[in-house]
């Protein structure tokens, strides 16, 4: 939510669904001016998130260190009270990991030839530094000691018919 990083658009006077006054966007969040006595962050000394206001209006309380204020609907400029939920930073990134999904890739050991599946980012398939993947250490390390140097295009050959699929699996 790091402000920095998008260029502020600024659109002056357009009162938004709720009757406040956008007037900034901050990527996909909105920003209003900020009330006399509006205790959270202010953005160029006048400005606050939306979501912020809204929670502090109907709570009295600002999100602390750690906290972090969720969009249940997963639309950023809903900033309804009833869309809005407190999540520590942990378990909001937990959340949106899980429904993003995991990319999972099936892979046929190159040694043992058992399918197992691992998390494709754990493989071949997404991590750069390894070229092939297997089931186990024990089949890399029966791999590699045959002693026999294997040219990178034959690796890069054994790695891709390793993979049987690549799917993503939400949840879990
Ligand atoms: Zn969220
Ligand atoms: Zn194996």
């Amino acid at each position: 939510m790091s402000i920095g990083r998008f260029r502020y658009r600024i659109i002056l006077d357009c009162v938004n669904h709720a009757g406040y006054t956008v007037c900034m966007r901050n990527g996909e969040y909105e920003l209003v001016k900020a009330p006399d006595g509006y205790p959270g962050k202010k953005y160029r000394g006048r400005y606050c998130y939306e979501h912020h206001l809204v929670w502090w209006e109907t709570t009295g309380s600002i999100p602390g260190d750690g906290e972090i204020i969720h969009h249940k609907n997963g639309k950023k400029r809903d900033n309804r009270y009833e869309n809005l939920e407190l999540q520590d930073h942990k378990e909001h990134s937990r959340y949106h990991t899980s429904q993003r999904g995991r990319l999972v890739a099936t892979i046929k050991c190159p040694f043992c030839g058992e399918v197992f599946e691992r998390e494709a980012r754990l493989t071949h398939v997404r991590k750069r530094k390894v070229s092939m993947t297997f089931c186990s250490r024990i089949c890399i390390g029966k791999f590699f000691k045959r002693g026999v140097k294997i040219p990178k295009q034959e690796k890069d050959k054994i790695a891709e018919n390793s993979i049987v699929s690549i799917e993503t699996k939400i949840g879990g």
